[in-house]
């Protein structure tokens, strides 16, 4: 079947910090830039960040990049490839002003610089105390920057097709990608969108668990594109569980909150977090909080009638901060806990809220896979940045504010790599393989057609509890071996679901399947590679793998200091080592993580 074509230089799809950083890029080079998203680009989740983004500018203390570098390699439990965090943090300062130029609101200090503060695991002087690194525009950073993002973009022409779904990566016999075919959500109309650069900038994929912080439109589809096309998902085992989600509703409550002085407790008052990090305390790095906080919930002092959640407190912090600094927050207390955090401390239990993982890309944002002997062989045509991207900067754990910074300076970095690739020429739009749109209108002609299926919502529920038991964050090896059967028969169920209504016109029912599709592959990536890796690591924290002497924190660095690739095909791995060398400075050598 032919469907229309639109042929650009660059499509990108995602129009959240990093879409839009990328199209920046795209755009001001001149080059006829789309940029695709499922909702109007303010609206991507990027808009709900809120406590800020890192960079070592210094405005109130001393600080340095190499300090920022060393707490993101410790953050990252040795994890994230240091080359690639060399590269975040001495770009964080240029990216950060930049968007100061192109309008950001940051709050300010008196001297007129960028008001900072603290946030969990940022330390100055290689893991002292903490440090102020967090430049914020009071608990709103990410609208603001997405909002200071959008505006730069219609100035620069950038082309958006809004509530356009993209459907499926387009890859020649080569392995060359060419673009993708998208839904017009309105319309329901497909197209192919041809392009001589495709980037990848759709987000996390929270929704695969039950409980999360995240949008319901980060369904990873950006991730389940790039594995139905062959290319494998990096490191997905690694989920940041954000330790305050507001309890029973998931809603996130800023890590700002402690940096601006909030203190956990359980049902006796006590500020637990002095036993699990004498030195960091409350600001300890989340998997560190989170852990501590489901072990104070399972021996018995967590709060309320059953005992299942801990306390936030801020009731000490004088009325005007918390209504100057912390204004959003106070909000979502009321709304969503019916709690005043000015009178009273809320209700709070760690909730999904990150993916460590990816889609494999080197610092340029060029997706890399294995080939042959090479194992970052770049893929021609392919680029990735923001959530859905694995760079990796943040191993098995990401710092707060690290994603924000994540996005502007890969977004650039993808933009720029791209950029240069189309003025060498050497891409020109390559004739499109007819087999692959075909495979791509094969999966929702099946929707149209599929008589007496499943049904969509109780498929993705099914997948959600599973995930949340089999999947959270403590794991247990039987526990992970029942939860990789039980999401292979999850995924039986997502292919035959069925939807009753099949007209054309804004079918939402429609888009929910095939966002299912999508959210499955995450899924299983995730639990796959959760039961084979036998390590305690980062947000990945097992059992049977305890912190004895000669496995710190109970890490296996002599097995498992390497990177998951999590191929959809026969639902297969592989592994590659983790890049221990940075740019310029001196490895961060190995050593157990403390707070
Ligand atoms: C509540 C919350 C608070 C956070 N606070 C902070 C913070 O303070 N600091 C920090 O550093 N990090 C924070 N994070 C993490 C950070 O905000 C996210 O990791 C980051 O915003 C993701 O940005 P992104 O550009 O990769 O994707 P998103 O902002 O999620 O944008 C994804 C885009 O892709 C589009 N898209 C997806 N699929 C398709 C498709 N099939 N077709 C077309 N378009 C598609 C969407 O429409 C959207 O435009 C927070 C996260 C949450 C959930």
């Amino acid at each position: 079947m032919n469907i229309p074509v639109r042929k650009f230089d660059a499509v990108i799809v995602g129009a959240g910090g990093a879409g839009l950083r990328a199209a920046i890029q795209l755009s001001e080079a001149g080059l006829k830039t789309a940029v695709l998203t499922k909702v109007f680009p303010t609206r991507s989740h990027t808009v709900a960040a809120q406590g800020g983004v890192a960079a070592s500018l210094g405005n109130s203390e001393e600080d340095h990049w190499h300090w920022h570098m060393y707490d993101t390699v410790k953050g990252s439990d040795w994890l994230g490839d240091q080359d690639a965090i060399e590269f975040m943090c001495r770009k964080a300062n240029e990216v950060v002003v930049e968007l100061e130029h192109y309008g950001m609101p940051f709050d300010r200090l008196d001297n007129g610089r960028i008001y900072q503060r603290p946030f969990g695991g940022h330390m100055s002087n290689f893991g002292d105390k903490p440090v102020r690194r967090s430049c914020a525009a009071a608990d709103r950073t990410g609208h603001a920057m997405l909002h200071a993002m959008y505006q730069r973009n219609v100035k620069v022409n950038t082309q958006f097709f809004v509530e356009w779904m993209a459907l499926d990566l387009i890859r020649d016999d080569e392995g060359d990608v060419l673009g993708v075919t998208a839904m017009d959500m309105e319309t329901g109309e497909i197209v192919m969108f041809h392009s001589r650069a495709t980037i990848f900038a759709t987000g996390g994929s929270g929704r695969i668990f039950h409980s999360s912080t995240n949008a319901f439109i980060n369904t990873g589809d950006g991730l389940g594109m790039a594995a139905r096309a062959g290319i494998p998902l990096e490191d997905l085992e690694f989920w940041q569980f954000h330790p305050t989600g507001v309890a029973g509703a998931g809603v996130l409550i800023t890590e700002g909150v402690r940096g601006e002085g909030g203190i956990l407790r359980n049902s006796s008052g006590e500020r637990f977090m002095e036993r699990y990090a004498p030195n960091a305390k409350d600001l300890a790095s989340r998997d560190v909080v989170s852990r501590a906080m489901v072990t104070e919930i399972n021996e018995g002092r967590g709060c309320g009638p059953n005992k299942d959640y801990v306390l936030l407190d801020i009731t000490h912090l004088e009325p005007a901060t918390i209504m100057k600094r912390l204004p959003g927050i106070r909000e979502i207390g009321i709304q969503f806990a019916g709690v005043d955090c000015i009178k009273a401390p809320l209700p709070v239990v760690p909730t999904c809220h990150y993916q460590m993982g990816g889609i494999p890309t080197n610092h340029f944002g060029q997706v890399v896979v294995p080939k042959g002997d090479d194992l970052n062989s770049v893929v021609q045509g392919f680029y990735a940045a923001g959530e859905c991207a694995c760079a990796s900067v943040h191993g098995a754990n990401r710092l707060g504010t690290n994603s924000l910074l994540d996005l502007l300076v890969f977004g650039k970095s993808a933009g720029e790599t791209a950029v240069a690739d189309l003025q060498k020429g050497v891409r020109n739009h390559k004739p499109i393989p007819q087999e692959a749109i075909e495979r791509s209108l094969a999966r929702v002609d099946r929707l149209n057609n599929q008589k007496s299926g499943s049904n969509v919502h109780e498929v993705r529920l099914d997948m959600q509890r599973v995930m949340q038991k089999h999947c959270g964050v403590f794991r247990f090896d039987d526990l992970l071996k029942e939860g990789v059967d039980m999401i292979l028969d999850v995924e039986k169920q997502v292919r035959q679901t069925e939807i009753k209504d099949k007209s054309q016109v804004w079918n939402t029912a429609r888009l929910e399947a095939l966002e299912l599709d999508n959210l499955i592959e995450v899924a299983k990536a995730t639990m796959v590679s959760a039961e084979a890796r036998k390590e305690s690591r980062g947000a990945h924290v097992r059992d049977d793998a305890p912190d004895t002497p000669a496995h710190p924190n109970g890490r296996d660095d002599q097995n498992w200091l390497k990177h998951t690739l999590w191929y959809s095909e026969g639902n297969r791995l592989a592994y590659k080592p983790v890049q221990m060398k940075p740019l310029t400075v001196d490895t961060i050598e190995l050593k157990k993580r403390a707070y």
